[in-house]
């Protein structure tokens, strides 16, 4: 038998091919060595018998004597088997069906040579034996040094065997006779049937010295080959299996033990060479271990590139898992829109890229979707986030647009600086005619770049606040201002009231016209305040505060008085008025409104129709149950309500109708330009006709002058309020105003006259 060290110069190419592919995995060798043996790699469960198959006369490596079967491969297998917890059963047969058994799956396992030609057809595990072969021939044939020498010549091989397959490939092919084992061959030889054989030297030399035939080895050894199981191609897993026991088999010693048993069938019993013998034993042992680190490091580096090859699955998956996380922290799930801080790092980007010069000015447009919460309370969460979804399908629909979704309806665009109001009547058209039912009213606020600040953090924070003063003063859409910003004048109003005992607060009236009758019929309460430091402080600045800060009741409770009061005057005076009271949404839901009026009545012996209330659209639709039951309560009492500003709000007439209302009062930016803007006069006569199918008297407010009080009238208006008629008036003008109209009947065409 021959040895020799796999991975040395003079081994398989394709063998050192491989180890030259795995030497760049050595660094992580050693390390991974630790991993490997500390946890099983293969959680594969074994049948309880595995098929192995061999030849009948093998020797030493598998034959059958006395129906035994035997041989170094059969106990190799049995061990191995046992390590991985099966049983090794054996079959031997002829060597050609044995190979078509193995291909057929009738055997799971044969040990052979390892081949290129071969591994096309079987798995193989690691080589556990490293042997060669030899020319065999009678003493009296003619000498032959190589295999070259064979051509012409007739040579005996075993069907199916290695050397079989090697001269199948060879381009000179000598003359063969086809053997079903080794011992065939040799016998052919024997008998003259062949002048040579070609065999396994381990087997060959074995069964001469078995038989006592006195062939002779012709020529050094060649074709060392490595020998392994060689596993069905479709049981990768036995193949796994088998590979992992031999590896334990060899880490833990067994196979080193069964080597020993066997060593002296394994080694060479003769040489042509005499010094041979005492040569090989030497380094038979050297080379023995050898094959022991070869068949460990085979072993390892077998699972080192398994556990490479896990490695980097779970590499994978865990890069895959990392995209998904990054994705969740970035993106909304429901819109799949940036998140607020992506968004932010996204834009600070191009801010940096893009310092100077500015070639583009860009624009951050926050855009809310203002009756989302109505939407949830009115028709459920479902509805409002196919709204939320709609109106994200049409932002994702806008040129050079980077959109982010900052929860609870409001979005932010990041946009070439445009006209907003233009955007939004785009967006609001295309919502219209595509999801009809999910229309939805927004407002905006707009931060410019580089304008209102050069940080995304910074523009964001002012695109925020122009949002929030446009929601508070019920507009639209605005662009930031720095006066939105909280002034020190803010604060000391705010603190005024805070201290209490306020100074300079009184009512202002403006009477209100009956267009059907002619006749004043009501006015409205507006409050004023001459601050003795601040001076006149305009209700726009002041009430919006007050109404933030939770503090606007001390302002409503004293209007409600002050109303009272002058229409139980005015009534005395016989000259019914009913005085509407602005009411904000915090009294209508902390306030006990109803007390408050109550107190009022008895305090200035008022009736209900004294006074009624004003309440705007948002101020209903901000907690609608508790709304619905304050005014129920009221116009219990006899006390109506109006709902201010109508057409400036979100909320439809079909909604507004749901609550106890007696009025509708058109907002006067609809009004004061009816007459120029045709679309606003058609929303003011819709609003008319709408109102009057629910029953409820309409106030158009705003109205400037005469002509449009006529096209009031023709339209069908009930009641107008405006500068034509008066101005909020100071009490005394106000009673004055009261008394000098209160025998004549209003002259509608006088003021087509004036
Ligand atoms: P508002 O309730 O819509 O009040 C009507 C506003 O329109 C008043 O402004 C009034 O002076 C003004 N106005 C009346 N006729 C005309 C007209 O023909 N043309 C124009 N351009 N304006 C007209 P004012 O008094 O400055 O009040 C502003 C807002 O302040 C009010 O709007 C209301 O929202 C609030 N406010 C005023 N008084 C009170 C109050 O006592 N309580 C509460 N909560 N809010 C009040
Ligand atoms: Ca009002
Ligand atoms: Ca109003």
């Amino acid at each position: 038998m021959y040895l020799s060290y796999p991975f040395s110069a003079g081994s398989d190419p394709c063998l050192r091919a491989r180890n030259n592919a795995g030497r760049y995995r050595c660094a992580c060798f050693f390390v991974l060595l630790c991993l490997l043996l500390a946890r099983p790699v293969y959680a594969y469960e074994p049948p309880a018998h595995i098929l192995f198959g061999g030849d009948l006369a093998y020797p030493p490596l598998e034959w059958m004597e006395q129906n035994q079967i035997m041989g170094f491969n059969v106990d190799l297998a049995r061990v191995v088997a046992r390590i991985g917890g099966s049983k090794a059963v054996h079959r031997l047969g002829s060597w050609p069906e044995t190979m078509r058994a193995l291909e057929e799956g009738r055997l799971d396992v044969v040990p052979m040579y390892y081949s290129q030609e071969r591994s096309r057809h079987f798995i193989f595990t690691q080589p556990y034996l490293y042997s060669s072969h030899a020319i065999y021939a009678l003493p009296t044939a003619a000498r032959v040094s190589s295999i070259r020498d064979l051509v012409n010549k007739t040579v005996a091989v075993e069907e199916q065997s290695f050397a079989h397959q090697q001269f199948q490939g060879a381009a000179l092919e000598p003359d063969l006779v086809l053997t079903a084992n080794t011992l065939l061959a040799l016998e052919a030889v024997l008998q003259g049937k062949a002048h040579y054989a070609v065999l396994a030297s381990l087997a060959a030399d074995n069964l001469l010295r078995q038989q006592h035939w006195e062939l002779t080895r012709m020529g050094p050894p060649f074709w060392s080959r490595g020998y392994a199981f060689a596993v069905n191609k479709n049981q990768p897993e036995v193949a796994q299996w088998l590979e992992d026991s031999l590896g334990m088999a060899i880490a833990n010693g067994s196979y080193q033990a069964l080597y020993q048993k066997w060593q002296s069938d394994l080694e060479p019993v003769r040489a042509d060479n005499r010094w041979l013998p005492f040569f090989f034993t030497g380094f038979a042992v050297l080379l023995a271990a050898l094959l022991f680190g070869a068949s460990w490091y085979w072993s390892l580096k077998r699972r080192v590139e398994q556990r490479t090859r896990e490695l980097s699955a779970a590499l994978a998956q865990r890069e895959i898992a990392e995209q998904e996380l990054r994705r969740a922290i970035n993106f909304d799930a429901q819109t799949g829109l940036a998140k607020l801080p992506y968004f932010i790092e996204q834009l600070d980007d191009y801010f940096h890229a893009n310092q100077r010069p500015v070639k583009q000015e860009k624009e951050i447009l926050v855009i809310k979707l203002v009756d989302l919460d109505v939407i949830v309370r009115t028709f459920g969460f479902t509805r409002a986030e196919m709204v939320v979804s709609a109106f994200t399908t049409h932002l994702l629909k806008l040129d050079n647009t980077l959109a982010a979704y900052l929860g609870r309806g409001v979005f932010a665009l990041f946009i070439n600086k445009c006209n907003a109001l233009e955007l939004f009547e785009r967006l609001s058209s295309a919502m219209a005619v595509s999801d009809p039912g999910l229309n939805s009213q927004f407002v905006g606020g707009s931060a410019y770049w580089p304008e209102h600040g050069r940080s995304a953090g910074k523009l964001m924070r002012h695109a925020e606040t122009a949002l929030a003063m446009s929601e508070l003063r019920r507009r639209r859409w605005l662009a930031y201002e720095a006066a939105m910003e909280p002034s020190r004048v803010d604060l000391d109003i705010i603190s005024i009231f805070i201290d209490g005992n306020v100074q300079g607060i009184y009512p202002v009236f403006q009477p209100q016209l009956d267009l059907r009758t002619g006749k004043i019929v009501s006015a409205e309460v507006l409050v004023r305040w001459q601050h003795p430091r601040l001076g006149l402080v305009p209700p726009n600045v002041f009430i919006p505060l007050l109404e933030n800060a939770g503090l606007i009741e001390q302002v409503t409770a004293q209007m409600i008085d002050e109303a009272v009061r002058v229409a139980v005057l005015l009534r005395k005076r016989d000259l019914p008025c009913c005085i509407s009271v602005n009411i904000a949404a915090y009294d209508l839901i902390e306030s006990n409104l109803a007390d408050i009026i109550s107190q009022a009545l008895v305090r200035y012996q008022g009736v209900p129709g004294d006074i009624k209330l004003e309440l705007t659209e948002t101020s209903v639709a901000s907690d609608p149950q508790r709304v619905k039951k304050v005014l129920t309560q009221l116009s219990e009492l006899g006390i109506y309500a109006s709902v201010d500003d109508f057409g400036t709000g979100y909320s439809s007439l079909s909604y507004l109708s749901l609550f106890p209302i007696r009025e509708l009062k058109i907002d006067r930016s609809f009004v004061g330009d009816m007459l120029g803007n045709p679309r606003n006069h058609s929303i003011v006569r819709s609003t008319i006709l709408m109102a009057r199918e629910l029953g409820l008297v309409t106030i158009a407010e705003g109205v400037e002058d005469d002509q449009t009080l006529q096209i009031l009238k023709k339209d069908g208006c009930d009641i107008a309020q405006g500068y034509v008629i008066a101005r909020p008036l100071p009490e005394a003008e106000f009673i004055e105003f009261m008394r000098a109209h209160a025998a004549e009947v209003f002259d509608i065409s006088q003021f087509m006259k004036g």
